[in-house]
């Protein structure tokens, strides 16, 4: 693998001990890539804290890196000090600091504490123990009150003391040029790195996309309808579209690829063996 290259394998916590389980095989099985590290998101809200945890703490017992999403969701300063200890003691040595969502079917009531407090907090308590990683939106947060807004308070989340970003997954690279264009305008220096969402299931896709507000080209929506529930062609078609994607990411500067890998090994390992990126 080439040293320069960011790699990284984003997973969510499964609920069940055989999902935990089938879930350290993939992991197991996407180490021969050499990722910098894998990630475990944290459920809206701070609705799978403890099995965030879990998931970490069996990855980092594998030794393999890894960095747990964090939001401070409905939580008070004292239960997230105590995650981060519980992180800290672990060893752990990256985060990806969220906002994060409310979990569906919770009202608008409690404020909810923006991403570059999040990484002030952790700075203000830990100094630079750890790196920490924040969500970026070529496409643009779906609340943004404008574009502008949305990248400066994305540099906000670097003047807190981020050290470089991941993004939302887009299928449009120029979308993700022209961000990055903007962000050198507007002073940021740290590296984003595009986030990759292979294409398996036209379904989840669209009802994903739907509701991050990233955006399926017109042209890639019609060609996955046609294909109704032949998910052999489907996959054909994605792997095609989002490995020019990436190679086109590569070509042109992009530091690396964040994968979103849906616990499963296949689709990101068939990309990067595509991609001719496969270490052994
Ligand atoms: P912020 O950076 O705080 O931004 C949220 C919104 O508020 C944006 O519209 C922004 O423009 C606006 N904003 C920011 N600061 C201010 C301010 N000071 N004043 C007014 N408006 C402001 N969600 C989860 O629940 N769990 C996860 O594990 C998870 N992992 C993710 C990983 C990646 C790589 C990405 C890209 C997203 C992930 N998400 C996750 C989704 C994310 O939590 C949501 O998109 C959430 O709505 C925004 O989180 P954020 O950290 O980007 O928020």
């Amino acid at each position: 693998m080439n040293n320069e290259l960011h790699l990284s394998f984003e997973f969510f916590p499964p609920k069940t001990e055989q999902g935990r389980n089938n879930l350290l095989d993939v992991a197991k099985e996407l180490s021969r890539f050499q990722p910098d590290f894998y990630s475990v998101t944290y459920g809206a809200g701070g609705s799978t804290r403890d099995n965030t945890k879990h998931v970490v703490k069996a990855l980092h017992d594998l030794r393999f890196s890894v960095a747990p999403h964090l939001s401070f969701g409905g939580d008070d300063e004292a239960t997230i000090l105590k995650l981060l200890q519980e992180y800290d003691a672990m060893g752990i040595k990256r985060l990806v600091a969220l906002r994060g969502d409310r979990p569906s079917g919770m009202g608008g009531g409690s404020q909810m504490v923006y991403a570059n407090q999040l990484v002030a907090f952790i700075r203000q308590h830990f100094g630079n123990k750890f790196h920490i990683e924040v969500a970026a939106y070529p496409e643009i947060h779906p609340e943004a009150n404008s574009y502008d807004h949305d990248i400066r308070y994305l540099k906000g989340k670097f003047d807190a003391g981020a050290n470089s970003g991941l993004t939302q997954y887009f299928f449009n690279p120029d979308a993700y040029f022209y961000f990055i264009e903007q962000c050198e305008r507007a002073g940021i220096t740290q590296p984003i790195v595009p986030g990759i969402m292979p294409i398996t299931n036209f379904k989840n896709l669209s009802r994903f996309s739907d509701n991050c507000g990233a955006e399926i080209p017109r042209w890639v929506r019609k060609r996955l309808e046609a294909y109704g529930d032949d998910l052999e062609s489907i996959k054909a078609f994605g792997l095609d579209l989002v490995s020019e994607l990436c190679e086109t990411l590569l070509d042109n500067g992009a530091p690396g690829l964040h994968f979103y890998t849906m616990n499963q090994t296949e689709p990101t390992a068939t990309l990067l063996r595509n991609l001719g990126l496969d270490a052994q």
